[in-house]
Order: C-alpha cells, then structure tokens, then sequence
C-alpha cells in the first residue's frame, strides 16, 4: 500500500468503530436458518422475511439476528420496536 491509501486505511479502521455513522437503508440477505434456507430484505425501514413465524409476526429470529448483528446502523425505530 503507498502512503495515501494506508492514510485511507487508518481512516477506514476508524470509521468501522463508528457504527453509527452508517445507516442502513436497504439490503437483502439470504439467511441459512436451521431448517430451511430464507431470503430476508429490509427496505423503507421495513423487514421482510419468507418464513412462516414473521407472516404471522411481523418479526422472527432472522430479522432479531439481524437486528443484534447490525446494532446502531438501523433507524432507532426499528429496533425498539416489539
Ligand atoms: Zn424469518
């Protein structure tokens, strides 16, 4: 690595101990459940998942693991919520 870039780096490492810097506005994700293989999105501050828990729920640990995983990089609204 030249100068500018380990200059770069060293932000970078920085920035990533900062994880509220970054707000996630949408992703998708596939999710290797116990069982069965599952496609996760979150989009417009909303979770989606094809399992059958969240279409009753609304929410299931595959999003509450996403929650913990991505902790101070969602909209506060989303992980306070029940
Ligand atoms: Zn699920």
């Amino acid at each position: 690595m030249d100068n500018g870039m380990m200059r770069k780096f060293e932000k970078a490492k920085m920035y990533a101990e900062e994880r509220d810097r970054i707000q996630f506005d949408s992703f998708q994700v596939s999710f290797a459940g116990r069982n069965n293989p599952h496609d996760v999105s979150f989009e417009n501050g909303k979770w989606q998942c094809d399992c059958d828990y969240f279409i009753g729920r609304g929410r299931c640990s595959h999003t509450m693991a996403l929650e913990i995983i991505l902790h101070d990089m969602l909209p506060e609204t989303i992980t306070e919520s029940t």
